[in-house]
């Protein structure tokens, strides 16, 4: 056994939950792991549709213009009846403008893309991902954690100040901190999905087979990796059926009929089962966990990753203070803002999954299109509506201002004193905390952290509903901390004294 240097965060799993968190901890220096079970890193694009929100936090990390080189084309999808005829026909992923949000619809890439663009962004802060080597438990006491890790060079115990369990939902850091995940199984819902190439299939379009047993059949061109992605509903009452090419193979031709079509040379292969759970709490003492280790839910509307990246975007920023001495109550609030948000998730996918389920192939091509296009009766899928309103962080100052504290600070164009046009977007971007002062007011004080800029210009007093004077202090993680028309010298100051670091 070998004991090794402390490090601030053990970081368990390097899916995306993982690597947003490292990036975003180690672009403010802290000391972190990243330990990986596999040991390699996963092929195959499962989640491919990262949302606006998403997109925006990928933005601050440095990492969207990299992922962007390996997004698909938004090719039409293609909707069949039992019949094989096609009943609608549409681009299901571009959505129109939203106010104040620069990329309203999704990027389309496969989560292997997105792993592989934040592992290079790790890699930039000298971090990589440790292959091969598994959490197996921990020990707590007052001062930190002791995390044990397996790999081949043998046990090894690593001391940190905290652990973070993003391993996903069969998460052992979860079981080893008594942490439970209620909920249910769907048993009888299973899906294979994977990546292989297909023969004879035109490949301008995505393929949706609606109406039959257990689901849709898909299968989704990839040009960019030269496969196609599918996902395929398994009998009800199957069991032990091989995860293989020609099973996918069978159950294509039993669902469209179509002949001359032939699948081969598989990338990725596996079986995916329906489970709605989620945790009753996001942290025990030192452990916290993120993404699908603390919640999963339905596939309709692609929301798992996209939600788990905004988990550890919320995390990280906070674990990064409380490091530096700030108050660990200040992790409560991560609980506090995330939960709900899962909650909805979970209830909000199995009730858009039971819709298109009880749905014609012309309905629901209706419903996933509409939902994609920011009309869903469920919940808006592009995530820019999640907001912390009601959160012990949000301070609102006053009502005379139409942004309210706690809702996602949204981009606008500016004049931000120097003359210059500028975007919210990059004032915002980084590790600080940025205070946007309208009007003439003067300035309260402000902590040396904070980057202070007074802006004018219509479009970003519309965004923000100011008529006259308005201060907006926006977190790390482009949420409104504070939000009003009037202040005074210590308004800002009082709020940051609250989560002050030492
Ligand atoms: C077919 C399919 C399609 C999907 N489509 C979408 C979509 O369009 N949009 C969307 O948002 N989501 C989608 N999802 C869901 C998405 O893939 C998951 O929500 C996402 O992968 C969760 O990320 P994560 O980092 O929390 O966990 P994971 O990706 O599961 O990563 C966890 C990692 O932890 C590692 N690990 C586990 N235990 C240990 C241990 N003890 N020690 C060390 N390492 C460990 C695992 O090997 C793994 O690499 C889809 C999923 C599937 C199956």
């Amino acid at each position: 056994m070998e004991a090794s240097a402390a490090t601030e965060v053990v970081i368990v799993g390097a899916g995306p939950v993982g690597l947003t968190l490292a990036c975003d901890l180690a672009r403010r220096g802290v000391g972190v792991r990243i330990v990986e079970r596999a040991r390699r890193f996963q092929v195959g694009t499962r989640a491919r549709g990262v949302r606006g929100r998403t997109q925006e936090v990928f933005e601050d990390l440095g990492v969207l213009d990299a992922l962007r080189g390996h997004a698909e084309a938004p090719l039409p999808s293609r909707f069949y009846d039992k019949d094989g005829n096609t009943v609608r026909e549409a681009v299901m992923y571009d959505a129109p403008p939203v106010p104040g949000a620069p990329y309203p619809g999704s990027l389309m890439a496969g989560q292997h893309h997105t792993e592989a663009v934040l592992r290079e962004r790790l890699a930039s802060h000298g971090i990589a991902v440790e292959l091969g080597c598994e959490f197996t438990g921990y020990a707590e006491d007052g001062e930190g954690v002791t995390a044990v890790l397996r790999s081949v060079g043998g046990r090894e115990e690593v001391r940190a100040r905290y652990v973070v369990g993003c391993d996903g939902a069969g998460s052992t850091v979860r079981k080893r901190a008594g942490i439970s995940f209620l909920g249910e199984t769907w048993e009888r819902q299973r899906m294979l999905f994977g990546n292989l190439t297909a023969d004879g299939l035109d490949d301008s379009v995505a393929h949706l087979w609606a109406e039959g047993p257990g689901g849709m059949l898909s299968l989704a061109p990839m040009p960019r990796s030269g496969t196609w992605f599918f996902t395929a509903p398994l009998p009800a009452d199957g069991g032990g059926e091989p995860v293989s090419v020609e099973a996918f193979a069978k159950l294509f031709a039993e669902r469209t009929g179509l002949s001359g079509v032939a699948f081969r040379d598989p990338v990725y292969l596996s079986v995916y089962q329906v489970n709605i759970r989620m945790v009753d709490r996001y942290r025990a003492g030192r452990v916290l966990l993120a993404g699908d280790a603390a919640h999963v839910h339905p596939p309709a509307g692609g929301q798992g990753m996209n939600t788990g990246v905004q988990d550890a975007y919320n995390l990280g920023w906070k674990l990064a203070r409380v490091l530096r001495g700030a108050p660990e109550s200040l992790l409560d609030t991560y609980e506090e803002e995330r939960m709900p948000v899962a909650r909805h998730v979970l209830d909000t996918t199995t009730a858009r999954g039971r819709h298109w389920a009880a749905s014609g192939p012309a309905q629901v091509a209706d419903r996933m299109v509409g939902a994609f296009q920011g009309k869903d009766p469920f919940s808006d899928v592009s995530g820019l509506g999640v907001h912390y309103r009601g959160s012990s962080l949000a301070r609102q100052l006053d009502e005379s201002i139409g942004v309210r504290a706690g809702d996602r600070a949204p981009d606008a164009h500016a004049d931000a004193g120097t003359g210059e046009r500028v975007r919210l977007f990059d004032l915002f971007r980084g590790t600080h905390f940025t205070l946007l002062l309208f009007g003439n007011r003067p300035a309260p004080d402000t902590p040396a952290e904070v980057r202070v800029h007074r802006i004018a210009g219509d479009e970003a007093a519309r965004r923000y509903g100011v008529e006259g004077d308005g201060l907006v202090l926006v977190r790390p993680d482009g949420y409104v901390a504070l939000a009003g028309g009037a202040w005074d010298d210590r308004s800002v100051a009082d709020y940051l004294a609250l989560l002050a670091v030492e």
